[in-house]
């Protein structure tokens, strides 16, 4: 069994959408929490779970969004639930570098096992995304006693000072937020789909001017890190052409640069794979999770070579919260109906689903420009006009409100807002994949 076995997994729609209890919730919302969190559905959840959200109307919405990517085993998976509220009842804190506890050790030990590479690996437990990529940084630093670290083009690594100057999308990320961390170098990354010369030339092209800014620009010898996404999340799920990640971890390897893969979204089964940089072999020197790991608890992670982690000093890394006990409960669970359920063949299940009905619309619509992606991992970026490229932010707005009305939660995303996203939960049904596409189609109708 998965989740909720009491929520029904079908879409139902009794009321519009936004319904009178959402549309009452959102007007106190309005009074009491700020304005900057804005959200891309004014719908208020009460159950989720498999596919389906729930709304406090009664309403059930098929989401293709897993709550930016984080659902992986869904809302509520059994395994989940049981572990974290048994932790929670013996107790919910004691800070690990104060009275440690085994469920760190545990999830530090699985983390070992799941990850790339068969080296010896330690890893350290956070918060949050954001906070486990600076930590990388910071263990970058002292390892190589070097400053720089580079990042590419399209890159989403988060919101803190460090990782705002990682992060390349100004609007709504950092705009107003600045002056932003320094010795951050933005180099190209291999996007076929917008490459000037063409898909075919991508990967090399990039990839010569990638290491010759590197190494004419920052010099390679002050590169303490080169932080990448392996299949990128926020700027539009690019899939860096074949060839381009080996150059560039090689460049890494041969120049005493420590490689920093963020497999924040791409991780955990997401992309047919435990980690999405296996599809080419890489080897990371350290890996950075968060979002699938814990089945919705707050929970983030860097492992990597143990010499790499073991050469900062003692007490250098930590906080008070990181690696909590609840929610390394709740990963241990994720970990395990991960592999009970097979969800790395389900993510390539759901990516044959997707993308035999996504090819289908593109003959229909010819604003649809590229369809691309792994596993559940699946994104359209859409166009007006496929010659020119042009970016059509505002088909991929009415597209996607077309859908929320309809009661299928699809989130948009790109460096130019005009790619429409599907994360589902791992856990869903292929008949509500194929209803989501029905909507989809419907919407595209609707809207452009
Ligand atoms: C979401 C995300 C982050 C930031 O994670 P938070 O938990 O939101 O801080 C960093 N990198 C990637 C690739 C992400 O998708």
């Amino acid at each position: 069994m998965t989740d909720l076995p009491s929520l029904r997994q079908e879409r139902r729609l009794i009321t519009s959408i936004p319904g009178p209890r959402s549309l009452e919730l959102m007007a106190r919302k309005r009074e009491a929490v700020a304005d900057a969190v804005a959200n891309t559905w004014p719908v208020f959840a009460a159950r989720a779970g498999g596919g389906i959200i729930e709304d406090v109307d009664g309403n059930h919405l098929i989401d293709l969004g897993s709550g930016l990517g984080v659902t992986v085993v869904g809302n509520a998976a059994q395994a989940v639930v049981q572990r974290l509220t048994a932790q929670a009842s013996r107790f919910t804190h004691t800070a690990f570098s104060v009275t440690p506890y085994e469920g760190y050790v545990k999830v530090a030990e699985a983390l070992a096992e799941l990850t790339p590479g068969d080296h010896a690996k330690k890893s350290v437990l956070f918060n949050s995304g954001a906070e486990a990529v600076e930590n990388a940084v910071k263990i970058a630093r002292v390892h190589t006693g070097r400053r720089a670290v580079v990042v590419f083009d399209h890159a989403y690594h988060g919101r803190t000072n460090l990782t705002m100057a990682l992060t390349a999308k100004t609007m709504p990320f950092k705009q107003g937020f600045g002056p932003f961390a320094p010795e951050i170098y933005r180099v190209p990354v291999a996007y076929p789909y917008r490459w000037p010369t063409g898909p075919d030339n991508c990967a090399r092209e990039a990839a010569e001017q990638a290491i010759d800014q590197i190494t004419k620009q920052v010099g390679a010898d002050n590169v303490a890190a080169i932080v990448i996404e392996p299949l990128l999340g926020e700027g539009g799920f690019i899939e860096p052409a074949a060839g381009f990640l080996p150059t560039i971890r090689q460049f890494a390897a041969d120049n005493g640069i420590v490689f920093v893969a963020d497999e924040i979204q791409s991780g955990f089964c997401r992309t047919g794979q435990w980690f999405a940089c296996e599809d080419e072999g890489i080897v990371p020197d350290l890996i950075v999770t968060a979002k699938g790991i814990a089945g919705g608890l707050p929970l983030a992670a860097v492992t990597g070579r143990a010499e790499i982690m073991d050469s900062v000093h003692a007490g250098g890394l930590g906080g008070t919260y990181g690696g909590n006990p609840v929610a390394c409960a709740a990963a241990l669970g994720a970990i395990a109906t991960m592999k009970e359920l097979d969800l790395t063949a389900k993510a390539r299940k759901i990516e044959t689903v997707l993308k035999s009905r996504l090819a289908l619309l593109a003959e229909k619509f010819d604003i649809i420009g590229d369809i691309r992606g792994r596993g559940a991992m699946i994104a359209i970026e859409l166009v007006r006009d496929r010659t020119t490229k042009e970016p059509n932010p505002e088909a991929t707005a009415a597209v996607a409100r077309a859908c929320h009305q309809a009661g299928v939660l699809v989130l948009t995303t790109g460096t130019y807002s005009n790619v429409i996203r599907f994360l589902p939960p791992l856990v869903i049904g292929e008949d509500l994949v194929r209803e989501g596409l029905d909507v989809l189609e419907n919407s595209f109708a609707q809207a452009v």
